[in-house]
């Protein structure tokens, strides 16, 4: 399989070269050159497969054949992590359909494409000399998964960048507790778009690029995209219905993108429901087609709080007509003036596929409260943004993806709902470890240098 990027269509990169480097060289997204159609028999075939089976199926319509014969390992071995036998649960509470997407190791979706990148990372470098740094900008829950694959992983250096004071006690807590000589946190003063933007930088200088041999696994990394296709796919053929609807809490539009990607492969998926809390710059795009970053707000759900949602420059290539030329000038439009608009047709054909919804903050809560008090379960703030569609349309078919464990915002939820959450095995003793990271200001010649020092 062979990759170019959203802004250059004459890119022709293998499945490694893509993996490794996360962002095209001219800071446009890899894409895949051909994407697989199942059909509908083909996809009642697909029904007997469990979780792993149905992963190696899926992702390795995208990897190059020298990693297909590793990769059922690779999977076996990624997924053995977990705290769920069936690796997801999808839970059926009355009309309401809840996929469970936090049994990895650090309760969030995250770990279900990171525990597999961290695998093929290894594969392609346990055996070479090839070393490699991986700098990533999290907004509370990539780290962390991030954090569990590559630990003590041989040839790879992970710094992991979060916004200081802004993520939840456990999700710091998570990042910072793990002892492995190759992991750096490190806590910067300013938001999650500053961090992302600091990595988005890194890569940019050539000469530091090369000098640390700098990788990516933030959402942009094709890798991630492809793991998270799997679980539409399992949670659809688990359901004894002809088409369904996707409610996804949404940030930086990568978890979203894989169920569009899902969807182009023959899932017949009806729409997918982009959730947003108050920082709604893909709402507002969605409804009235100008993408506009403003200030970010802090919020309840603090992994949605990104007002530069990189994975929407795929979606984009799709609504310009796979026009790699349009994107590139959308993009400059974006960095110039601060914004672009996608025209009507453009945007038609977006609502064709998404609808979307923006929650505050008051009614995430009352959402919590509702679905515990109904239904006895309790669902994270994230996932309560997607919950609210399935609250106010009872008469569709939808599956709200859980994109965290509500453990993860325990002090949210205990304190301002007076509901007890149990600690999950995951999380026993970690709140008593000690914490290891370092606080930088958001300076980057000042981050590259802690970086430099630290891998030479
Ligand atoms: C990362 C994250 C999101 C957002 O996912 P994107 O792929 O960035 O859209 C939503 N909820 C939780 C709990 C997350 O960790």
């Amino acid at each position: 399989m062979k990759y170019f990027s959203t802004r250059d269509k004459n890119l022709n990169l293998d499945f490694k070269e893509i993996f490794l480097r996360g962002l095209a060289p001219d800071g446009g997204l890899f894409l895949p050159k051909v994407v697989k159609r199942y059909s509908t028999s083909e996809l009642v075939n697909l029904k007997k497969l469990n979780y792993q089976d149905l992963a190696y199926e899926i992702i390795s319509n995208f990897c190059s054949d020298d990693l297909k014969p590793k990769l059922t390992n690779i999977i076996k071995k990624s997924y053995s992590n977990f705290f769920d036998k069936n690796v997801v649960t999808l839970k059926q509470l009355d009309h309401l359909n809840f996929l469970e997407l936090y049994h990895g190791p650090t309760l969030a979706f995250k770990d279900y494409a990171m525990q597999v990148i961290g695998n093929i990372y290894e594969e392609y470098l346990s055996n070479s000399d090839q070393k490699i740094t991986i700098v990533v900008a999290t907004s509370g829950d990539t780290g962390a998964a991030a954090i569990y694959a590559l630990a003590n992983k041989k040839n790879i250096n992970l710094f992991v960048l979060h916004p200081e004071n802004k993520v939840s006690p456990v999700q710091r807590k998570f990042m910072t507790t793990v002892n492995a000589k190759n992991i750096f946190n490190l806590a910067i003063k300013g938001n999650f778009d500053d961090c992302q933007s600091m990595v988005k930088k890194m890569f940019m200088d050539e000469k530091f690029r090369k000098a640390v041999n700098l990788s990516a696994v933030n959402s942009i990394n094709w890798g991630r995209i492809v793991c998270q296709i799997v679980y539409y796919f399992y949670a659809f053929l688990r359901m004894d219905e002809d088409k369904i609807s996707f409610a996804v809490p949404t940030g930086n539009f990568g978890d979203i993108y894989a169920g569009y990607m899902a969807k182009k492969m023959g899932l017949p998926i009806d729409k997918l429901i982009i959730a947003t809390n108050e920082n709604d710059i893909l709402h507002r795009v969605a409804t009235t087609g100008k993408y506009e970053p403003k200030g970010v707000k802090p919020s309840i759900s603090p992994s949605m709080d990104i007002q530069v949602s990189s994975n929407f420059e795929r979606l984009i290539f799709d609504l310009v007509g796979e026009d790699a030329e349009v994107v590139a000038k959308l993009m400059k439009d974006l960095s110039n003036n601060g914004s672009f608009t996608i025209n009507k047709d453009q945007l038609d054909k977006l609502k064709k596929d998404f609808l979307s919804c923006r929650v505050e903050e008051k009614e995430t809560l009352s959402i919590i409260e509702k679905v515990k008090e109904d239904y006895n379960f309790i669902i994270d703030p994230h996932t309560a943004t997607a919950t609210k569609y399935s609250l106010d349309n009872i008469n569709s078919k939808v599956i709200v993806l859980c994109t965290a464990h509500p453990f993860k915002f325990k002090d949210t939820i205990e304190n301002k709902l007076g509901i007890k959450i149990n600690t999950p095995p995951q999380a026993k003793n970690l709140m008593d470890k000690a914490e290891n990271f370092d606080t930088l200001d958001l300076n980057l010649q000042q981050i590259i240098k802690y970086i430099l020092d630290k891998t030479q």
